[in-house]
């Protein structure tokens, strides 16, 4: 996840004061920050899938999900045991998700577990259950963050969800929970069915006073993958994020708290670069530092993923790619295990790329991008990110790697993955 707030306040502090300020440490999580002093935590961000029961359908759900039971998911029990574990690995943040967290009877004594142990814990809900007394109970929880998809205005989230009065659900859940007091973020995933609401969508947050705009770009897994030939246009996605880095930019002016993040599109980092290039070049090189500190995609190694049955994995998006499960191995082993091809290529500095990313000039402040478009659309783990909006120039190739390098289309399909007969009867139904 890219912090544009982040990084924006500190180019307006420079245009201030006449310096870059210095790098803050952070502990990040997706729709969450917190500066810190302690000793950074070397485990990952876990967002944790704790049900895949949802009740509704969503056109880019990565987990399939759908209104009924999945048998298998893991017990009380099993999530307490995890979570010794994963404190004992030094996860600093727990973003519990699913399918719809609210749907699992026992959450709140899932989070309340999470809170005593110390982990920063956020709740990532469609909102479409929170009525006036649940929002009541989420706020006494004291959950670090909610995060809420709005993904357009009434019709097009409708269409989007499946569901007749999801946005009006949604968005009474947003100001129920923003009366309480509970910090909220707006999660949208752009693509070419709604990219004509953003503008709508960042007045909406002001209008509302939401506290994050959450900004993500279509990655296909699940739903996401089978309409991916619905994702946004390369032009589409950068006039979007002309416009995201405007808003993010005037706030950070007018110090305003409001935060703004992207995610599932590391090439954002370049491209909010070039950005400041242009409006303000004396900035860029110290800006380009912490971008590259940063370091881009995070899948596998700031990032991971549980899902409802136990299964560990990369990130949310590479649900089709199990990497263990908790009831054989513990998460710490797991996750540093580097025997599995995928994990190994993703811990490995830099990563073994091809394609664009390998010649990139911004391949240090990107990382590759996600590996899960790259093997869905071509079949090979470390190909170009197709969904990279980054012409030939803008990343610095030369005229003869232009020639000889021909660009991944996201409409060519090949589904060649770690698919077992046992991880399609898990998550294929
Ligand atoms: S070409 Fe690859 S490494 Fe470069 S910005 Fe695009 S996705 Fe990132």
């Amino acid at each position: 996840m890219l912090r544009i707030s982040q990084y924006l306040r500190e180019v307006a502090a420079a245009e201030r004061s006449g310096t870059y300020p210095k790098a803050k440490r952070r502990v990040q999580a997706q729709g969450q920050s917190q500066t810190s002093t302690e000793p950074k935590p070397s485990g990952p961000v876990v967002i944790w899938n704790l049900t895949r029961r949802c009740n509704l359908t969503c056109k880019h759900c990565y987990a399939l999900s759908a209104d009924h039971d999945y048998p298998g998911e893991l017990s009380f029990a099993e999530v307490c045991s995890a979570m010794d574990d994963l404190k004992t690995y030094g996860v600093p943040v727990l973003i519990l998700s699913g399918g719809e967290p609210l749907l699992r009877p026992d959450l709140f004594e899932i989070a309340a577990r999470a809170q005593a142990q110390g982990f920063y814990t956020a709740l990532s809900t469609n909102g479409t259950l929170i009525d006036a007394p649940l929002a009541e109970r989420i706020a006494a929880q004291k959950f670090d963050y909610v995060g809420i998809s709005i993904d357009g205005t009434r019709a097009t989230h409708d269409k989007f969800r499946r569901l007749d009065g999801a946005y009006d659900a949604s968005l009474n859940a947003i100001r129920l929970l923003h009366a309480q007091g509970v910090k909220t973020g707006l999660r949208y995933t752009f693509t070419d069915l709604n990219d004509q609401d953003f503008p709508a969508l960042l007045q909406l947050m002001k209008d509302e006073q939401v506290d994050k705009f959450y900004f993500s770009h279509l990655n296909y897994a699940g739903r996401g993958n089978i309409h991916r030939g619905r994702d946004a246009r390369f032009d589409a996605t950068r006039a979007a994020l002309d416009l995201l880095f405007e808003t993010a930019w005037q706030d950070a002016v007018a110090g305003s708290e409001r935060d703004y993040v992207t995610g599932n599109n590391d090439a954002d980092a370049a491209y909010l670069l070039r950005w400041v290039q242009r409006r303000y070049p004396q900035w860029a090189p110290a800006l380009r530092e912490r971008l590259v500190a940063w370091g881009g995609n995070a899948s596998g190694v700031g990032v991971a993923n549980i899902d409802n049955l136990g299964e560990v994995h990369p990130d949310t998006m590479w649900w089709h790619y199990p990497l263990g499960n908790l009831r054989q191995r513990p998460f710490s082993a797991i996750w540093s295990d580097r025997s599995d091809p995928l994990m190994d290529g993703l811990k490995t500095k830099p990563r073994p790329v091809k394609g664009r990313c390998a010649e990139c000039e911004h391949f240090a402040l990107c990382g590759g991008n996600t590996r899960v478009r790259a093997q869905q659309v071509t079949g090979d783990l470390w190909a170009e990110d197709p969904g990279c909006y980054l012409d030939d120039a803008e990343i610095g190739l030369s005229a003869e790697a232009s020639a000889r390098l021909s660009r991944v289309e996201t409409t060519a399909f090949n589904y060649s993955t770690k698919l077992t007969p046992k991880t399609i009867a898990i998550h294929a139904a």
